[in-house]
């Protein structure tokens, strides 16, 4: 059986008073979410320490949006695996696209901090995803394909999530078709040696269409970034039906 994963992505969302203000809500929704269910906050660095003090002993499990892939060093302006665990963080999102985007995040460096995310015991999160460009060129496919399989060199799938992420349903409104989500999530499954990897999909995840997104039989869980932002429609998500 795979394991369901819904994890909200804050972003560069929430100063410390907000982090604690959305716990207050949110806390206090989870009774009816089934055991098996993982919940999973990224929040940003500043506010995980406090986070891990606050959700200590609950359901919520926590995470980081991304990590360097050395121990120590001279990386001014990074963070690393053992400073996340420390504090309590379980997982890490890497590779979204936002930081391929804007931050020169290659295969490469996300199969860097991919290895570096399990040597210090963090499960990475490693998104995958077309831009709308490569949907229309009929690139999906061979895209998702090269990102995989340059991001999973040496990689544990034993302790692994992956994300599909299609970049023009990120932040837009606009989901990918539920079927459409699922076909490719079956595919991403074709190309693993391990069969229950979780696989979520994100993009423009809601209350509104998060029952449909989980009645299809490949998708395992969902990678959430406006959604998750406030705790009433975070919670009605980890709350699907
Ligand atoms: P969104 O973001 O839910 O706001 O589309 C998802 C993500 O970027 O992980």
């Amino acid at each position: 059986m795979r394991k369901v994963v819904i994890a909200g992505n804050w972003k560069m969302y929430k100063t410390q008073a907000q982090a604690l203000e959305f716990l207050q809500g949110f806390m206090l929704e989870l009774d009816n979410v089934p055991e098996e269910r993982e919940i999973i906050l990224c929040a940003p660095f500043t506010d995980l320490a406090l986070l891990s003090k606050n959700l200590h002993g609950s359901r919520v499990q926590l995470g980081a949006q991304n990590v360097h892939w050395e121990e120590a060093g001279a990386y001014t302006g990074e963070i690393s695996g053992p400073m996340l665990a420390e504090i309590g963080v379980r997982y890490v999102v890497v590779g979204h696209s936002e930081r391929r985007q804007y931050f020169g995040e290659t295969d490469q460096t996300v199969n860097l901090r991919l290895k570096a995310a399990q040597k210090y015991g963090l499960t990475p999160i490693l998104c995958v995803g077309e831009t709308k460009q490569q949907r229309d060129a009929g690139e999906t496919e061979i895209l998702i394909y090269t990102q995989l399989e340059k991001a999973l060199v040496g990689v544990d799938q034993e302790k692994l999530i992956i994300a599909y992420e299609p970049i023009w349903a990120i932040g837009t409104g606009d989901t990918c078709e539920a079927k459409e989500a699922n076909r490719i999530i079956g595919l991403i499954r074709s190309r693993l040696s391990n069969q229950n990897v979780p696989i979520q999909y994100g993009g423009s995840v809601k209350p509104t269409n998060i029952d449909e997104i989980m009645a299809q039989p490949e998708i395992d869980g969902a990678l959430v970034g406006g959604a998750s932002l406030e705790p009433q429609s975070f919670s009605r998500i980890v709350n699907y039906q």
